[in-house]
């Protein structure tokens, strides 16, 4: 039987997307060459373009593809329309229905990785005013939802250091009872894995003070929302940080947790290294290629050894950072 060749769909997006994509893409043609290469346009250059943030070819091609590898999309002349680049990524998601959000956290020591519900809780619960103008989002999960997510936790956490922290609230909401019940439900059929839970708070504090006894976080959409943050602010920053959004069976969307950095578009000087990084999770959750991604990881470290872009007080350009790790690759 003829073996289906791999897909890439990738969506430069806007601002300093297009930029740091270019080098990824470069990476890609060094290391799987191949994997086909589909460029489409999301957000603001994709509105430009046809109107609207998710145009159906776009939809199309990340339908049938293997991997999205997505740069941020986003521009602030779009801010107070009806029609915007956001609305295009969370389109996306939801098509794609890219419910596990692996944030990866990586530096002296510290190698957390967080795993977040993306399409659940109280991002996508209903929302709206009372007639006395009360205001309110509601958070909400079904079963379903919160089983699919912590499977994905306890298979994460074994297949690294077999360590899974649960983070939820379950002392005051009961969607948190709800997930700390599926938790313990699912914990037998992972012997090997060794579950704590840990209230969200309290969560944040020893994030923040001894980050190094965390392996895998599970966590609702709002509380990885703010936890991954915190995460990637102690280790190094936003250039740095990748993220990859996973489904059952479907192509994942790969993206660098930063937005379109409006302020140094242009310029040549972004940092190109969480887009490397989410290419390196490409390449592990979304080929299945982990050799390969491990010699990218092993690439933009030793990289970034070498040159720093302004964020991180050097003065390398987002070529510069590519070409180095191209080659060590
Ligand atoms: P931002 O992440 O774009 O920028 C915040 C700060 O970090 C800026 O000073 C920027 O210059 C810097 N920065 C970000 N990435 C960098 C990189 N790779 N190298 C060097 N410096 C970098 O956040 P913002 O300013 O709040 O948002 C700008 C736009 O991006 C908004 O339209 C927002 O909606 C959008 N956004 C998109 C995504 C996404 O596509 N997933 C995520 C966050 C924000």
């Amino acid at each position: 039987m003829p073996t289906v060749r791999a897909k890439v769909v990738v969506l430069p997006g806007d601002g300093i997307g297009p930029e740091v994509a270019r080098e990824a893409r470069r990476v890609l043609e060094r290391l799987v060459p191949d994997v086909e290469l589909e460029e489409r346009l999301l957000g603001a250059a994709a509105i430009r373009a046809t109107g609207e943030p998710l145009p159906q070819a776009t939809l199309d091609a990340c339908l049938g593809a293997t991997a999205v590898l997505k740069g941020p999309v986003g521009d602030p002349e779009f801010d107070a329309k009806d029609v915007r680049p956001e609305q295009g990524l969370l389109g996306l998601r939801g098509a794609l229905d890219a419910y596990a959000n692996l944030r990866p956290a990586v530096q002296d020591g510290i190698d957390v990785l967080i795993v977040r519900e993306l399409v659940g809780g109280l991002y996508f619960g209903a929302k709206g005013t009372r007639e006395d103008g009360t205001v309110f989002d509601t958070c909400e999960y079904h079963p379903r939802e919160v089983e699919r997510i912590v499977r994905r936790g306890f298979e994460l956490a074994r297949a690294r250091r077999g360590k899974l922290t649960s983070v939820d609230k379950a002392n005051i909401l009961e969607t948190s009872r709800l997930w700390r019940r599926i938790v313990d439900e699912t914990a037998p059929r992972y012997p090997d894995v060794e579950v704590e839970h840990m209230l969200v708070d309290n969560a944040a504090m020893q994030l923040a003070l001894a980050p190094r006894q965390f392996d895998v976080i599970v966590t609702e959409n709002m509380f990885g929302d703010i936890l991954s943050d915190l995460a990637a602010a102690m280790t190094g920053g936003l250039g740095l940080a990748p993220s990859a959004s996973l489904s059952d069976g479907g192509a994942g969307i790969f993206e660098p947790v930063h937005g379109s950095a409006p302020d140094i578009a242009g310029r040549g000087s972004a940092n190109p290294t969480a887009m490397l990084r989410s290419t390196a999770l490409l390449l592990e959750h979304g080929l299945g290629l982990r050799e390969e991604s491990e010699r990218l990881t092993a690439a933009i470290e030793g990289a970034l050894e070498s040159v720093r872009t302004p964020d991180l007080g050097g003065d390398g350009t987002t070529s510069d950072v590519g070409e180095a790790v191209l080659a060590r690759l």
